[in-house]
């Protein structure tokens, strides 16, 4: 069996290694629970064999006994001590002249910004908003809008398709037609929303973008309603004074059909190196035309009596042109520092 003498030296080795680890109040705590507890600590079993010792021991052992406890107590003081200290600097290095944490606040994306913006010069003019399933069938998105099976225009057209005769549709155009199948003359609407195509993506192209598509169909409407309304709108968009010019074109659902192109907005025509209109000082933004009156016979409504005009336009393309943007793919990044220069005006 060791000696008194000898487990108070082990003693005051395992409290000394115990000491060291301590880092906070309740290790703390426990160290002095083990040590100096009244019931099952260390020392305190010490003194009690100490009662058992042969009196000529007693006064030696007592003095190393309370040489013990007085090095435990003085120990642990001085680590109580120093975790106030550290508490305390803590406290202290908190610098209340460093500017706070930002919170930011979340925004609308540019994408449904500007589609807002046309939305409100459409509505202005009497126009309502339509929408329709992502996912059409083969006769909404082709064959109702004349474009038969064989059709040579469905090759720019290539789509995703779902099975057979599901697809993700390429246009808008198929809302047009529910709209028409189950609503009689006059019909003034815009329909804006997602439409898919199969392309590679750069700069200029996505797989996925919005669009927005007009239609009218009413009594005595001609291509002069057409230029007048779509005049306004672009003017109303890009500036009074942005110069608009319509040019010949071919769509299948509409005869005759233009396509319409305004002033670059970058150079204004002066710049023969311009990057953003090659130099034309022109840029395509929409395509329209008249509504073939087969078209309307699909629908049920009659060609001799009524008449429309559609338009349709890329949302994408043309917000890069009112923000003189030369990439696409920015609007899809999602890089905040992009996303934070848009705000709701
Ligand atoms: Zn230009």
């Amino acid at each position: 069996m060791k000696s008194l003498l000898e487990e108070i030296e082990a003693c005051r080795l395992a409290f000394r290694q115990a000491i060291q680890r301590v880092k906070d109040r309740a290790s703390l705590e426990e160290v002095r629970a083990t040590f100096l507890g009244r019931k099952r600590g260390k020392v305190t079993a010490l003194f009690e064999a100490f009662k058992n010792l042969p009196v000529e021991e007693k006064p030696f052992i007592g003095r190393e006994l309370n040489n013990l406890k007085n090095e435990l107590t003085a120990a642990l003081e001085k680590k109580e001590a120093e975790l106030i200290e550290v508490k305390k600097d803590k406290v202290e290095r908190i610098d209340l002249t460093l500017p706070g944490k930002k919170r930011y606040l979340g925004s609308p994306h540019p994408i449904t910004l500007f589609l807002e913006e046309i939305e409100r010069i459409f509505l202005e003019m009497g126009f309502s908003i339509e929408e329709g399933p992502e996912i059409e069938t083969d006769y909404y998105n082709f064959e109702a809008l004349n474009f038969p099976p064989h059709h040579p225009a469905r090759d720019s057209w290539d789509t995703l398709y779902i099975k057979n005769d599901l697809l993700l549709r390429t246009h808008t155009s198929p809302v047009q037609v529910r709209v028409m199948e189950r609503q009689r003359p006059p019909i003034r609407i815009i329909v804006p929303g997602k439409v898919f195509r199969r392309e590679a993506i750069d700069p200029t192209h996505l797989p996925m973008f919005y669009q927005v598509e007009g239609l009218v169909v009413d009594e005595g409407v001609t291509f002069a309603h057409l230029k007048g309304t779509l005049e306004y709108f672009l003017k109303a968009l890009f500036g009074e004074k942005t110069k608009v010019r319509f040019r010949p074109s071919y769509f299948p659902f509409t005869e005759p059909s233009a396509e319409v192109d305004i002033e670059c907005t970058v150079c204004r025509g002066n710049d023969s190196s311009c990057q953003v209109c090659g130099g034309s000082g022109w840029k395509e933004v929409l395509g329209a035309g008249m509504v073939d009156p087969q078209v309307l016979k699909n629908v049920n409504i009659d060609p001799e009596r009524y008449s429309g005009w559609a338009f349709g336009l890329g949302i994408e393309r043309t917000a890069m042109l009112l923000y003189g943007l030369n990439d696409m793919r920015l609007f899809y990044e999602n890089d905040l520092r992009f996303l934070r220069q848009f705000r709701r005006k």
